[in-house]
C-alpha cells in the first residue's frame, strides 16, 4: 500500500501531524485524492493514552501564554528551546479551538489545568476523531509496525499484516511507560535503524519505591507543603509540594516532580537517600532562634505539642520524627540538651524517610529519554540523520510536568512535523517501489 505521508502512532502526536499534513495539502491546492495520509496504529482505536490521561478527565493543556507554558511546563533549557517553535505553531488556544470546533468546551482550573468541560477524555478523542474524518486521513488500527527502511527516497514499513510504502515518513509511538497501551517502545529501535541516538528511557512523573517500605500506618498519609529531596553523594535536588506516603514508598506531586532527577541519580549511584524537609519555609538559622525562644518561654511545654501544631507535620509522623532525632516525645522544651535540640532541628529538615529501591519506567505517566533533541530540527520535526523522516511526541527526549504539558507538546510537536512536511503540487510519485 502506497502513500504520501504514513505516520506511524495514532495518539496526541500523531493525529496532529496527520490533521496539519491535511491542512497543508489543501492550502498548496492538493485535493484529497491526490494526496494520501495513512496513520497506523497498533490498538483497536487511536488515542489510548488520551483517554486514561488526568484519571479519565484529561487535563488536555494548561492556560497561559506560550512562554508561560514552556517556563512552568519544563524544567530543562534545551527542552523549552527546542519546544518553544512547535508551542507557537500549534499553541494551547489552538488546542481548545479545535475542540471547541467538535462542541467540545474546555474549561480552565483555577490552577491553570485544562479540561473538557464534560469531564470526559472520551469527548476529546471523539473530537480528534471527527477532525480526522473531516481531514480525509485514512487510520489503519490493529497495524503495528514492526521495521522500517529507507530507499530510493521511499520509505517501506512492515507492519505484522502488511507493506506500507510512503515519500515522508512521520514516527509518533509515544515514549514506553504504561506499555499495556502500546508503547513499548518500537518507534525508538526504527528511529535508531535510521541513525538516531536513543537516550536510554528513564521513569518521570513516576512513584518513588523505597527501602525499607514505609510503616504500614503511614501508608495514605499525605503531607502538604513539605521539601523532598533526593540525594546521592554530592548531588542533590528538591522541590516542594504535597506528598503521599504509599504501601511502597511516595508519591504525589513533589515526588512526581522529582523522579525523572531522582530516577538519573539512581541510574549513576548505588545509594539514593530520600528526605524531608517538613519545615521547608523556615531556613535553619531561623529554626534556631525560634527552638531557642521555646526553651526559654516554653520551658514547660513538650516538643510533640510544637510538633503537632505544625500543618506540615501529620500526626503520623511525630513518633518517627522523634525517634530518628533521638529525643523523648514527652520531652518539655526546658529539658531539652542542647544535643537534642540540634537533633531535632536538624531532623526536621532533613528527615531520612529511605533509600531509592525503584522508581518503575513502566508506572510514570511519561518516560524520559528516547530520540535525542539535537537531532531533530527543532523548526520542522525533521530528522537530521534521514531526509523526509519526522519524529514528534513522547518518543522525543522531553519530559514535562504534571498539568498538560505533556499533551500540549504532543500536540505542537505532531503538528509542527505535520505541517512541515514538503507538499508541492508538482511532484512525481517515485517509480522504483522497493
Ligand atoms: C496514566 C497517564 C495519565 C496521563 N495524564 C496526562 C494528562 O492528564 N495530561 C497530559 O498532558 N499528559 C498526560 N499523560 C501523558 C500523555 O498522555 C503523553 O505524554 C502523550 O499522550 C504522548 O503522546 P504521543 O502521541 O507522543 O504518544 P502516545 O499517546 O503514547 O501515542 C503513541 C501511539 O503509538 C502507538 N504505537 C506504538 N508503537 C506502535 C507501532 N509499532 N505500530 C503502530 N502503532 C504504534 C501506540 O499504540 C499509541 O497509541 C498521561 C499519561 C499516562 C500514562
Amino acid at each position: 500500500m502506497f502513500s504520501d505521508v504514513l505516520i506511524i502512532g495514532g495518539g496526541a502526536a500523531g493525529i496532529c501531524a496527520a490533521i496539519a499534513a491535511r491542512k497543508k495539502a489543501r492550502e498548496n491546492g492538493i485535493d484529497d485524492k491526490g494526496f494520501s495520509i495513512i496513520v497506523l496504529e497498533r490498538n483497536p482505536r487511536p488515542g489510548a493514552k488520551i483517554r486514561i490521561s488526568g484519571g479519565g478527565k484529561c487535563n488536555v493543556t494548561h492556560r497561559g501564554t506560550v512562554e508561560e507554558l514552556i517556563v512552568k511546563g519544563f524544567h530543562r533549557e534545551t527542552e523549552q528551546r527546542f519546544l518553544r517553535y512547535s508551542f507557537y505553531s500549534f499553541s494551547n488556544q489552538d488546542v481548545r479551538d479545535l475542540l471547541g470546533r467538535h462542541d467540545v468546551r474546555t474549561v480552565a482550573r483555577v490552577d491553570g489545568k485544562v479540561f473538557p468541560a464534560t469531564g470526559i477524555a472520551g469527548d476529546v478523542i471523539r473530537a480528534f476523531e471527527k477532525e480526522l474524518k473531516k481531514s480525509a486521513v485514512e487510520v489503519f488500527t490493529g497495524e503495528r509496525a514492526v521495521s522500517a527502511e529507507k530507499k530510493s527516497g521511499v520509505f517501506r514499513v512492515l507492519t505484522e499484516k502488511t507493506v506500507f510504502r510512503a515519500e515522508r515518513l512521520i514516527l509518533a509511538t509515544g515514549g514506553v511507560s504504561y506499555p499495556q497501551t502500546g508503547t513499548t517502545g518500537d518507534g525508538l529501535k526504527i528511529a535508531s535503524g535510521f541513525g538516531h541516538t536513543i537516550k536510554k528511557p528513564l521513569a518521570a512523573l513516576a512513584p518513588i519505591y523505597l527501602k525499607p517500605a514505609p510503616f504500614s500506618m503511614l501508608a495514605g498519609v499525605s503531607l502538604r507543603g513539605v521539601g523532598l529531596t533526593v540525594r546521592a553523594e554530592k548531588k542533590r535536588v528538591s522541590r516542594i509540594g504535597e506528598l503521599l506516603i504509599t504501601h511502597k514508598g511516595i508519591s504525589g506531586p513533589a515526588c512526581l516532580s522529582l523522579s525523572r532527577e531522582a530516577a538519573e541519580l539512581f541510574e549513576a549511584a548505588d545509594k539514593v537517600e530520600v528526605m524531608i524537609d517538613f519545615l521547608p519555609d523556615i531556613s535553619s538559622e531561623a529554626l534556631k532562634k525560634l527552638f531557642l525562644e521555646l526553651v526559654s518561654n516554653q520551658g514547660g511545654q513538650t516538643v510533640r505539642k510544637f510538633l503537632r501544631m505544625q500543618d506540615s507535620i501529620p500526626s503520623a509522623f511525630i513518633p518517627f520524627i522523634m525517634q530518628q532525632a533521638g529525643v523523648d516525645p514527652e520531652e518539655k522544651w526546658g529539658n531539652l540538651t542542647k544535643k537534642a535540640r540540634l537533633s531535632l532541628e536538624h531532623t526536621l529538615q532533613n528527615y531520612v524517610f529511605g533509600v531509592v529501591k525503584a522508581i518503575p519506567l513502566d508506572a510514570g505517566e511519561v518516560s524520559a529519554g528516547g530520540v535525542m533533541l539535537k537531532e531533530v530540527n527543532r523548526r520542522t520535526q525533521e530528522s537530521r540523520r534521514c531526509e523526509n523522516l519526522f519524529l514528534c511526541g513522547e518518543l522525543l527526549d522531553y519530559t514535562g510536568e504534571i498539568g498538560g504539558f505533556n499533551l500540549q507538546a504532543a500536540f505542537s510537536t505532531g503538528w509542527l512535523a505535520g505541517s512541515s512536511l514538503s507538499i508541492s503540487r508538482y511532484r512525481n510519485k517515485p517509480a522504483d517501489l522497493f
